[in-house]
C-alpha cells in the first residue's frame, strides 16, 4: 500500500509547491513572489502588514502573503474583501486568487474559469491602455498556474508546452524567479508522469536558477529534489536535503510546507524500516494539516498516518484514521485520493477480519481504480506525447542554436568583409587624394611656369615678349579692320640717380610703385608690359589719338603726384611718355613702337615729365641731328 504513497504525497504536496511569487516589476505595484516575505517569519510579516497599511492595501498584501505561504485557511475568508484595484495587474488579482484557492483544494475544473477570467481581464486592460501584452509578467504567472491546473486535469502535453513557453518568455525578459519557477513546475509535471530522472533535472535547474533571496522557493525546490533523490538516488542525501528545507520552513513559520516536509520525513523513515520515527513525524504532519483545514491534504496525511500506525501495530487507531480519510474523500472529484483512501481502509479492515466492510471499500476503491486506470492510460499516452514534444522541442532548439551559430559566423564574416572594404576604401581614398595632390602640383608648376613665361617677376606686369606679342596681334587686327590703336612708351626720369642715391632696392620699390599705378590707371581692354629696366609699353586698342593723349597725360600727372604723396624717401618721381598712333603706312608693330620711342626721346629732350606725340618731323630731325638710326626695339 505504501508504494502509492509517494505519488499521493506528491499530488498534494504539489499543490503546496505552487505558492510563491516574484519580485515586483514596472507593471505591478505588488509582488506575488516577494522576496521580503520569503526572508522574514510569517507571523512577523503578517504583524507588520496588519499594523502599517491602509485597509485596501492591507487586504492585498495579506492575500499575497497567504498565497505565498499556501495558507488557504486564511486566504479563503479574505477573498471577498480583496479590492479590485484600478491598476492593470490589480484587476486580475482577485479572480486569480479565487482560482488558486480552488486549485489548491483540488477543485481543478472549478479553478480553470477563474484563471481564464484573470487572464482575460488583463488582456482587456492591455487593449484599453494599448500596452504590450507579451511584457506582462502577471499574465505569465497566471498562465503558469493555469498550465499546472491543466496538468492536474490530465492535459499534460498542453501543460508542458505552456510551461516551456513561459520559461523562454521569462528568460527573454529577465524574470529570474519566474524562469526558475517554470522549471520547477515542469519538474512537477514530469513527476506526475513518473519521469523521475527528468523531474530531478528540472528541480536541479530550478534550485540553481532562483535568485538567492528567494529562500522559500529554493527550499521548495530542495524538498522536491529530496523526494526525487529518495526514489532514484541515495536516501541519505534525500534526508540531508529534506532537513535543510525543513529548517528554512521552520525559520519562516511556513506550516503548510512544514506539514509536507514532516510527512515526507515520515515516509522516508517508513521506507527505511524505522516505523517508530515514521510515526513521530507523521503525527507532527497530521497536527499541522488538521490546523490548516484543507480536506484533501488532511485525507492524504490520514492515509499515510493509518499506514504508519499499522506498521507500529496500532491497529485500532489505524482503522480510525483510515476511515476518516475515506470519509473526507467520499464525494470529491479526487480519484487518486479516493483510490488510496478506500483501498487503504479496505486493506486494514481486511487485516482485522472485517470482511464485509473491507469488501464494500474494496468495491469503492475498484471503481476509483477503474476511473484512475482510464486516466492512467490517458496519462501514459500524454507522457509519450509530451516526451515526443520535448524531443521535437529539443531538436528545434538545436536547429535554432545551429542557425544562430551560422548567423553569428556569417555576421563575423560580414564584419570582416566590411572591415576589408573599409580598408580598401581608405587606401583608395588616400591614393586618390595623392593623385589629386600630384595633379594640383603639376598644374601649379605648369601655371607658375606659364606665369614666369609671360610675367615680369618684379612688377608682375607682362614681360617684354608677351606685351610685344599682344601688340603684334592687335596691330594685325588694326590693319585689317582699320580700327584705331595707340602705343605709349614710358621711361622713368633720371632713374639712375634714384638708384645711385637710395640704392637698388629702393629703385625696385619705385618700379613696383609705378607698375601698380599703371595697372590702376589702365582700362580693362588695355595692356601694359615692362620692356626694359625702367621702361614700360602700353597698348591701347580701339583708342583714338585724343583719348590716348588724355590717358598718357593723366598717368604722367598721377605718377608725379602720387610719388610726392607716398615715396617720401625718394621724393618726387616723374616719367616721360612717348605716344604713337596707328596710321595706315605702318607696316608692322615694331615701326609703331619705334615711333613711340622717338616721341619718348623727344619728351626727354624737351625736358622730361611730359607726354610727347610722334610726328614725322621728329623722326627726320632725329636722323639729322644724330645721324644715326634709333635702335629697333621689337
Ligand atoms: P633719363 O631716362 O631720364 O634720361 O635718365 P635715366 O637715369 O633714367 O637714364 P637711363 O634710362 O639711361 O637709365 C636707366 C637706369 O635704370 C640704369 C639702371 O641703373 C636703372 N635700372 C635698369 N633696370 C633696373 C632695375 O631692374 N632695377 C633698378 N633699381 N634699376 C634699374
Ligand atoms: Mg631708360
Ligand atoms: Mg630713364
Amino acid at each position: 500500500m505504501l508504494k502509492n504513497i509517494a505519488m499521493l504525497v506528491t499530488k498534494y504536496g504539489l499543490a503546496y509547491y505552487l505558492l510563491f511569487f516574484l519580485p515586483a516589476n514596472a507593471n505591478n505595484e505588488f509582488d506575488l513572489f516577494s522576496a521580503d516575505n520569503q526572508n522574514a517569519p510569517f507571523i512577523k510579516t503578517r504583524m507588520n502588514i496588519l499594523n502599517s497599511l491602509s485597509t485596501n492595501e492591507r487586504t492585498t498584501q495579506l492575500a499575497i502573503l497567504y498565497f505565498q505561504y499556501n495558507r488557504i485557511d486564511l486566504l479563503q475568508p479574505l477573498l471577498k474583501k480583496i479590492p479590485t484595484s484600478p491598476t492593470i495587474a490589480g484587476v486580475s488579482l482577485k479572480p486569480f486568487l479565487q482560482g488558486y484557492v480552488h486549485y489548491y483544494s483540488g477543485r481543478y475544473s472549478q479553478a480553470k474559469p477563474y484563471f481564464k477570467k484573470a487572464a482575460n481581464q488583463l488582456a482587456h486592460e492591455h487593449l484599453v491602455s494599448e500596452t504590450d501584452l507579451s511584457k506582462d509578467k502577471w499574465l505569465a504567472i497566471i498562465n503558469m498556474y493555469n498550465a499546472m491546473n491543466n496538468a492536474f486535469l490530465q492535459q499534460y502535453t498542453e501543460a508542458i508546452k505552456q510551461l516551456a513557453n513561459i520559461r523562454v518568455q521569462a528568460e527573454g525578459h529577465g524574470w529570474k524567479t519566474l524562469y526558475a519557477k517554470a522549471d520547477y513546475l515542469l519538474g512537477q509535471v514530469h513527476y506526475e508522469l513518473k519521469a523521475y530522472e527528468d523531474a530531478l533535472n528540472h528541480f536541479n535547474r530550478a534550485e540553481a536558477s532562483y535568485p538567492s533571496t528567494d529562500t522559500l522557493l529554493i527550499a521548495e525546490a530542495m524538498i522536491a529534489r529530496a523526494q526525487m533523490i529518495n526514489i532514484v538516488g541515495s536516501r541519505r542525501k534525500a534526508f540531508e536535503l529534506l532537513d535543510k528545507a525543513i529548517e528554512t520552513f521552520e525559520q519562516r513559520g511556513d506550516i503548510s510546507s512544514l506539514a509536507f516536509g514532516y510527512l515526507l520525513k515520515s515516509y522516508f523513515f517508513s521506507k527505511d524500516n524505522q516505523p517508530g520515527k515514521a510515526l513521530l513525524w507523521i503525527e507532527k504532519s497530521v497536527k499541522l494539516r488538521e490546523q490548516l483545514g484543507n480536506d484533501i491534504d488532511i485525507a492524504n496525511a490520514y492515509v499515510h498516518y493509518s499506514g504508519i500506525l499499522e506498521e507500529n501495530q496500532l491497529l485500532a487507531q489505524s482503522v480510525i484514521f483510515a476511515k476518516k480519510a475515506a470519509d473526507l474523500v467520499e464525494g470529491t472529484d479526487d480519484i487518486t485520493g479516493q483510490w488510496d483512501a478506500f483501498g487503504n481502509l479496505a486493506m486494514i479492515l481486511h487485516a482485522q477480519e472485517k470482511y464485509k466492510s473491507a469488501f464494500e471499500y474494496m468495491h469503492k476503491a475498484e471503481r476509483a481504480l477503474l476511473n484512475k486506470a482510464r486516466l492512467d492510460i490517458t496519462t501514459e499516452a500524454a507522457r509519450l506525447n509530451s516526451e515526443f514534444s520535448l524531443e521535437i522541442e529539443k531538436l528545434k532548439n538545436q536547429t535554432l542554436d545551429d542557425k544562430n551559430a551560422l548567423l553569428q559566423s556569417k555576421l563575423a564574416l560580414e564584419a570582416q568583409k566590411q572591415k576589408l572594404q573599409n580598408w580598401t576604401l581608405m587606401v583608395l581614398s588616400i591614393a586618390l587624394m595623392f593623385i589629386i595632390a600630384v595633379v594640383f602640383l603639376i598644374y601649379y608648376l605648369y601655371s607658375k611656369n606659364r606665369q614666369l613665361a609671360i610675367q615680369d617677376p618684379l612688377t608682375k606686369l607682362h614681360n617684354r615678349r608677351y606685351i610685344m606679342n599682344i601688340g603684334k596681334q592687335y596691330f594685325t587686327i588694326c590693319k585689317r579692320y582699320a580700327t584705331p590703336m595707340t602705343v605709349v612708351m614710358l621711361d622713368i626720369d633720371n632713374f639712375k640717380q634714384v638708384n645711385d642715391q637710395y640704392g637698388h632696392k629702393e629703385g625696385d620699390n619705385v618700379l613696383v610703385f609705378i607698375a601698380n599705378l599703371c595697372k590702376q590707371t589702365l582700362r580693362s581692354s588695355d595692356f601694359v608690359g615692362r620692356i626694359g629696366g625702367e621702361e614700360f609699353l602700353f597698348i591701347l586698342p580701339n583708342t583714338t589719338e585724343a583719348k590716348s593723349v588724355q590717358f598718357a597725360q593723366r598717368l604722367c600727372n598721377d605718377i608725379r603726384e602720387s610719388s610726392v604723396k607716398q615715396n617720401q624717401a625718394v621724393g618726387c618721381i616723374t616719367v616721360s611718355l612717348g605716344l604713337a598712333h596707328y596710321e595706315d603706312f605702318y607696316q608692322d608693330f615694331s615701326e609703331l613702337v619705334n615711333s613711340a620711342d622717338i616721341a619718348l626721346y623727344q619728351a626727354k629732350a624737351n625736358g622730361r615729365n611730359r607726354v610727347t606725340q610722334f610726328d614725322f618731323n621728329m623722326s627726320k630731325a632725329l636722323l639729322e641731328s644724330e645721324n644715326k638710326s634709333k635702335p629697333v626695339i621689337a
